[in-house]
């Protein structure tokens, strides 16, 4: 084998799977099929603290651009619920730089990284002498080869295992014979010149809006910030043009909404359109692969963040990639510890946070303001501040269902929390 395990898709959680199989002792490729690190850009660039910590990063100003402490939640009547989480929640950040240190930290492992090298197929080998599993004969240790295109040059690699880390579009899965990510939430952004009542929030405007999701405004200081959606993909026009399309939704609400308005200046510095896939495919492994991240559809369903999933899957997935080749058994069986450990660790918040998306996709702009309306009391504030996570929204759930909140909340939200648990 050329070697022991390689990685397709430079972004955080190809580096961070490429690492850790490092780190456990194999020897790796990372492959990008840009020219460069961490661009194109297709992210707000938010980041719970805890997703940071989960890359084994300290924030630093290398890719920190803003700390952020709550948010303001505008339902669609005005009306607005502050959140106040009372310290720093999360930091926005230069994906760019973010994609970059991570990269950094593969290639200090002893990473082998391969800029302008597209994975474009695989054909599988099977040795003669494995003993795999009834059903799955030969097929313990056979070699995957991995096609690429290198600065335009066809070649194929000799591996172990294939991680693919290659995104919403996850072209490993589907040469694999394995689902790709089923339910992709459009999105859009810009950058713009937006004056912030308070850079230490970000602002939230779910509704009709944006149906199925909401809009965001992130500041990056108090006179910019990235302004941006989702909405469900049965809404989105296919084409991507037209009323329905994410970028006519984006227009309507910057012209209309009157809070963004009178903050928003008008023109745009970057601009940005990419899917969120939420809801994870059944099945993340074959003989000699694996899938993580957005390829694996690991981001959450309620804010929609992937890296700090992704990260927490990459780690396993490195870590059992090496493993597997190392024993010399990369059959779908021995990889399947992959699938059943980052299941363990998040299927079950992936899961409360599909049935709150859905949940919330639902409600009208009418039961929105009721809904907001109902939290805006200062004992249920102190509850969200003290228990809200933007990584566990069930942490949060069980203490709404479970703190005799007020009778108001209960009849706008009740019959759904008890749903939930
Ligand atoms: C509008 C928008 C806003 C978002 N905001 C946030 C946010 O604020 N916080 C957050 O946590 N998440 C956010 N996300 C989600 C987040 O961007 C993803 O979950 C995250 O980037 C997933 O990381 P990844 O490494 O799995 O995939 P990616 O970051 O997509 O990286 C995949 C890499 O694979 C490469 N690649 C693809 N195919 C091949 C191939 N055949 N050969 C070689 N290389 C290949 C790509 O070029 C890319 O570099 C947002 C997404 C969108 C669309």
């Amino acid at each position: 084998m050329e070697y022991d395990v390689v990685v397709v898709g430079a972004g955080p959680v190809g580096s961070t799977a490429a690492r850790y199989a490092a780190m456990n002792g194999a020897k790796v490729l990372l492959l990008e099929e840009h020219a460069s690190i961490g661009s194109p850009v297709g992210c707000t660039g938010l980041l719970s603290t805890r997703a940071v910590e989960e890359c084994d990063l300290k924030p630093s100003d290398e890719f920190v651009f803003n700390s952020v402490r709550g948010a303001f939640v505008h339902a669609p009547d005005g009306q607005c619920l502050p959140i106040d989480g009372k310290h720093t929640r999360a930091y926005v950040v230069s994906r760019k730089n973010f994609d970059r240190t991570l990269a950094v930290m593969a290639v200090e492992e002893g990473v082998d990284l391969s800029l302008k090298t597209r994975a474009i197929g695989l054909e599988k080998e099977y040795s003669e002498t494995g003993t795999g599993t009834k059903g799955n004969k030969n097929k313990k240790n056979s070699p995957v080869k991995l096609r690429i295109i290198k600065n335009g040059k066809p070649e194929t690699i000799s591996t172990s295992v294939v991680i693919g880390a290659d995104g919403v579009k996850s072209r490993i899965a589907s040469y694999a014979g394995l689902e790709k990510p089923a339910r992709v939430l459009p999105g859009i952004q810009i950058e713009a010149p937006y004056a912030s009542d308070d850079s230490d929030f970000v602002e939230l405007f779910p509704g009709s809006s944006a149906p199925g999701f909401f809009v965001w405004t992130v500041p990056l200081n108090e006179k910019t910030s990235r302004i941006g959606l989702a909405i469900e993909p049965g809404i989105a026009s296919k084409s991507g043009h037209g009323e329905n399309s994410p970028f006519s939704y984006l227009e309507r609400f910057l012209r209309s909404n009157p809070h963004v308005k009178a903050r928003y200046s008008g023109g745009m510095l970057d601009f940005v359109v990419g899917g969120i896939p939420i809801g994870p495919q059944e099945k993340t492994f074959a003989d000699g692969i694996l899938l993580a991240g957005d390829a694996a559809g690991q981001a959450k369903p309620t804010s929609g963040g992937g890296v700090y999933t992704g990260a927490f899957a990459a780690k396993i997935a490195g870590k059992v990639a090496a493993e597997a080749a190392l024993e010399g058994d990369t059959s779908a069986g021995r990889l399947s510890e992959y699938d059943k450990l980052w299941r363990k660790g998040l299927a079950k918040e992936l899961d409360i946070g599909m049935k709150i998306h859905d949940y919330m996709g639902k409600l009208e702009d009418n039961q929105l303001n009721e809904l907001i309306g109902s939290l805006n009391t200062p004992s249920i504030l102190n509850t969200i501040t003290e228990y809200g996570d933007m990584d566990h929204p069930s942490v949060l759930m069980r203490k709404l269902m479970f703190s005799g909140n007020s009778l108001r909340l209960m009849k706008a939200f009740g019959t759904f929390l008890k749903t939930l648990f």
